[in-house]
Order: C-alpha cells, then structure tokens, then sequence
C-alpha cells in the first residue's frame, strides 16, 4: 500500500467494507478497526429472507455474511479484527481503540465512522431470571410461540411485522406501545386490524415482568390514565429499534438528539476530516444497498475529488 490517504474506518460491516474495498483499488492507505472477531457487521442478525437486495438469492444474512468473508479472504482487507474504538480526538486528529485489554492510539487523515446501531434493549430486565422468555428476535424460534398468549412492545415496523408474524402460531397478541402514535407503515396497520387476536394497547410502557421459572404476566402503566393493569401472558418480545454505536464520539462531531451522527451530502460530518456511513448516519434508512451505496460513493469521492487535491 502506498502512504496516500492514510484512513482509519470505525467498523466492518458492508459499509466499511465497501468503502475499503474501493480505496485498495487505488492503493490507498487505510485500516478497518473492528471491535469484533467477524467481518459484515449485524448481517448475521438478519433471519429473514433477504427480498429486496437484487444481487443474488440470500436466504438469511448469514449467507451474505458468509459471502462478504470470502471477499475479505480474496482480496485480503486491511481489517484489524478485536479492536475496539473508545475514542476519537477531533483536536489531535487520533482514535484510541482497545485490542487485548491495552489501549492503542492512531493518527489519522482521514477518519471515517460506519460503526452502526445495535438492538435497544432494556436494561433493567437484561439480568432478569426470566431472561429466556424474552425475546428480541423471532425468526429462529417461532415455533416456541405456538398456543401462547405474547406480548409485543414498540410502535415501528418491525414490532407489527412481528405481530402480525407471531399471531400465525400465537392464539394471542398484544401489541403494546408506549405512545399515543402507532409509527408503523400504513399497509401493516392495515394488516393488523384484520387481526381480531391481536389487540393493540396505545400509551402504556412496561412497567414489571412477573413469573418465577416462567413468565406469568407483566404489568403495564397506561401514561394517559396514570393506572396500571396486568396482562397474562407466556412469552414478551422486546422490539424497541435501535440505538447508534456512537457512544466513543464523546464530542468534536455533531449527533442528532438519538445519537446518530450528522452528515451532508458528502457524507462528511460537522468536523472536516471526519466522515460517517452507513445506518450510523442520522435520518438513513436502514438497508444493506445504502451501506453499499454509501461505502462505494465515499470511497469514489475520496479517490477521485479529495485525495488527488491533497497529494
Ligand atoms: C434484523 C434485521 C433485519 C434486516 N433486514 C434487512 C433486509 O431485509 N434488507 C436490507 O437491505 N437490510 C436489512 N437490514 C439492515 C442492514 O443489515 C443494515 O442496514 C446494514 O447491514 C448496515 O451496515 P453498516 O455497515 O452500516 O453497519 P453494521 O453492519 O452494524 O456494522 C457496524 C460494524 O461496526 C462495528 N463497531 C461498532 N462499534 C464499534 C467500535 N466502537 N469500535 C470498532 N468497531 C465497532 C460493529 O461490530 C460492526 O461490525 C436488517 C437489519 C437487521 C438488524
């Protein structure tokens, strides 16, 4: 690799990888730092058959998972796998990332954060005896809903698409959500309420999971009429969305008021040398073609506009 560019990424996920991919064809120095022992990010969470990414026939996101693996086994990626970013010093234009237990600094040119968003659970039912009757996900386990009474909670998309999902093997769904706005695309909605077994209970947050080996019931708080109610149930499906892996960007870079990180058009954020893809970037709609998308198109910037004025 030549010294051009020198660019640290934050993450390996399609959109890290994307870009990466692009800068190796110029010869531009960069590294991947990735806090885990895989590369493709969250694909591995995807259980669903993927219907809208036209590239090839994937069953699952472990099968491109599996595929972006063999990429980086051909091409060879400049990824630094188990290292961990703790944070980012806009001033003295360093990232410090933890690898086997020793913290580590780097200089950078460039920096660019594709570190994405993980699942929001809740934090003070995650130690909870009953944790095995809660889920966050529901593709590999749905025959253990067959005949059971489940609540779900969260408002979006993927909290009805779970419902509407569960109520093929549940004889009860409860669809709890805390606000007085069902968030959801108008079409699920719809879906729904053709559903008479799933009944939808607006402005009321979980409040207690009650059970021993099992869970019993759960008490839930409507925040309108300030009373609480309990609900019998046998399984719970947390689907909260998602909470931006921005928590190493303590400041120096603008976030929206969730935590994402603010970009423009370029995709470079409030600091110059500081640039963001990916489901980490504020207001994306969350797809694995806008990861690729954006990787490829920071990458062709970064070769074509911004590298060749600086060399
Ligand atoms: C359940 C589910 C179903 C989905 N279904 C679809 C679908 O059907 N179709 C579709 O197009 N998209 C789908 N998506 C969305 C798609 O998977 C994502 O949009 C895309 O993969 C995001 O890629 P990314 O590179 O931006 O982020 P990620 O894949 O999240 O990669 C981020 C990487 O950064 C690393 N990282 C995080 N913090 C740090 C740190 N501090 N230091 C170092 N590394 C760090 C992480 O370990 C990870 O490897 C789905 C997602 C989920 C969760």
């Amino acid at each position: 690799m030549g010294d051009k560019g020198n660019i640290v990424i934050v993450g390996s996920g399609i959109a890290a990888m994307s870009l990466s991919a692009t800068l190796k064809l110029a010869n531009v120095n960069h590294v991947l730092l990735e806090k885990s022992s895989h590369c493709g990010g969250i694909l591995g969470e995807i259980h669903n058959e993927l219907d809208d990414f036209v590239v090839g026939i994937f069953e699952n996101g472990k099968e491109i998972e599996k595929a972006v693996a063999d990429f980086n086994k051909k091409y060879n990626l400049p990824i630094q796998f188990n290292s961990e970013v703790t944070d980012i010093d806009t001033i003295s234009k360093t990232i410090s990332y933890l690898n086997s237990g020793e913290l580590h600094t780097v200089k950078y040119n460039y920096a660019v954060i594709a570190s994405g968003s993980r699942f929001k659970i809740l934090e003070e039912f995650k130690n909870a005896k009953l944790k095995n009757e809660i889920y966050y996900r529901i593709s590999p386990f749905l025959t253990d809903f067959r005949q059971t009474a489940v609540a779900v909670i969260g408002s979006g998309d993927n909290a009805t698409i779970a419902a509407l999902r569960l109520i093929e093997y549940a004889k009860k769904v409860y669809l709890i959500n805390r606000s007085n706005k069902w968030t959801s695309r108008k079409d699920l909605v719809k879906e729904v309420k053709r559903h008479p077994e799933i009944e939808v209970i607006m402005n009321s947050s979980l409040k207690e999971i009650v059970g021993d080996e099992t869970i019993n019931k759960i008490v839930v708080f409507n925040n309108q009429e300030g009373r609480s109610s309990e609900i019998k149930i046998d399984k719970l499906v947390l689907k909260l969305g998602y909470l931006p892996n921005s928590n190493f960007m303590k400041n120096g870079i603008e976030l929206d008021s969730k935590g994402y990180v603010v970009v423009n058009e370029k995709y470079q954020t409030s600091n110059e040398y500081v640039y963001a893809i990916g489901d980490i970037v504020s207001g994306v709609y969350k797809r694995i073609a806008i990861a690729q998308g954006q990787g490829t198109s920071l990458g062709t910037y970064f070769l074509k506009e911004l590298l060749p004025s600086i060399s």
